[in-house]
């Protein structure tokens, strides 16, 4: 059976293939999407030398602690002041500084009297002391933020000193959805007997906008072989770009989704992960003229789609834009676990931070059985349990990946 790198690496080699198409949005929806060119400063920034603090601006000469005012410049509200030795203006931060002038001295270090300052004894002078110099930031005509940066809120003043009102960003892929079971019923009707609602659907949706990307959503169907494949088809015959399919991917009697893609000329590139929860996963691609669209068929255990989902989905596609910092992080477990096999365990866990001490804590959510929807729903993160181990024990360091 593949490891879950063997198996993510497969699923890669297949997203790489994707296109990147580029679209141009407002500065203020490409939070969340991938920049698809290098933003380039149509300034210098700073544009100006000006003072980092408020005080009082002077030509800076060791030997000088006292000064006349002969002046003052706040930002926005430039005059033109000619310092020399001997001579101060009073500035407040941002403000430009004025001719000659190179070093700031905050006014809490200033004695004044009168229109006469000098400076505290105690204070050394040094020259460029609390000037920020133009260009200093960013120089004009440089790159400012480059192609691949995935957007946060953090990004925006820069690309908003730059003059961006628009940013060119990666067009969102069309990915479809569709579930199967005999079993589901839409999520506004009441179940009974043996009916649960088709929770799996909205999950799915909810990850694809999540990501920024845009789901096309088929519904869900039951477990007959025909009805699969003729979904398989209406899905395959839209322009998505990946599908996804939850339930039907085990061994049982009813779990047709392997016979059904066959059937309708995909490719199964493999079938179980040495993985829990989520080992019955089925990756498989579909070929129309030169496009390939990738099926990711993710069991129907809530769990195992969701973590499947993190696992495959949203990790190969994180790595087809170049995106590193993927929410791994370590932390100390905070009570001991155990299992009895040898596979790569994702445990759905709740992360804290410990101040005092600057890591991480990291605990179980709960039950991990594959239906437990209120573990997920605790869940901030997922701690891996190495193939290898059987035993981990409180304060041991886990890997952990932000969901
Ligand atoms: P399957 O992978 O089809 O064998 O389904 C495994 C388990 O997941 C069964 O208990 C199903 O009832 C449940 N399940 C299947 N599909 C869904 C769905 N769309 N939403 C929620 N649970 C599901
Ligand atoms: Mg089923």
């Amino acid at each position: 059976m593949l490891t879950y790198k063997q198996a993510l690496d497969k699923v890669f080699d297949q997203i790489s293939l994707l296109p990147k198409l580029e679209e141009q949005v407002n500065l203020l929806d490409s939070v969340g999407r991938v920049l698809a060119e290098d933003v380039i400063s149509d300034v210098n920034l700073p544009p100006f030398d000006n003072s980092s603090m408020d005080g009082y601006v002077i030509k800076y000469n060791p030997d000088i602690r006292a000064w006349n005012v002969i002046g003052e410049l706040s930002a926005g509200n430039y005059q033109e002041f000619e310092v020399d030795y001997n001579k101060t203006v009073s500035i407040m931060t941002g403000a430009k500084l004025p001719k000659g002038a190179d070093t700031v001295i905050p006014v809490e270090n200033c004695i004044i009297s009168g229109n006469k300052i000098t400076v505290s004894e105690n204070y050394a002078l040094k020259r460029g002391k609390n000037a920020r110099l133009l260009g200093e930031d960013i120089k004009n005509n440089s790159v400012a933020i480059s192609r691949g940066t995935l957007i946060k809120s953090s990004n925006i003043s820069l690309a908003a000193a730059c003059g961006k009102s628009f940013l060119s960003v990666f067009a969102k892929l069309k990915i479809g959805v569709f579930a199967t079971g005999d079993e589901l019923v839409s999520i506004d009707t009441v179940p009974v007997n043996d009916q649960i609602r088709s929770s799996n659907l909205s999950t799915l949706t909810a990850m694809v906008n999540e990501m920024n990307m845009e789901p096309v959503v088929f519904g869900f169907i039951k477990d007959k072989l025909e009805l699969i494949e003729s979904k398989i088809s209406q899905a395959l015959s839209t322009d998505i770009d990946i599908l996804i399919t939850s339930g039907g991917v085990s061994v049982g009697k009813f779990d047709f989704m392997q016979e059904a893609l066959i059937n309708m000329g995909a490719d199964i590139l493999f079938w179980k992960v040495n993985i829990k929860p989520g080992k019955p996963f089925l990756f498989s691609t579909f070929k129309i003229g030169s496009k390939i669209i990738p099926i990711f068929s993710l069991p129907g255990n809530p769990l195992s789609c969701f973590v499947n989902f993190q696992l495959f989905v949203k990790q190969a596609l994180l790595m087809h834009y170049g995106i590193k910092s993927t929410n791994h992080f370590t932390a100390k477990l905070k009570s001991s676990a155990q299992k009895g096999d040898n596979k790569l365990h994702f445990t759905m866990a709740e992360s804290s931070f410990d101040i005092e001490h600057g890591y991480f804590e990291v605990d179980s959510a709960g039950s991990q059985s594959s239906g437990s929807m209120s573990t997920m729903s605790k869940s901030d993160c997922m701690y891996l349990f190495p193939e290898e181990l059987t035993m981990l024990s409180k304060g041991d360091w886990v890997e952990c990946i932000r969901i």
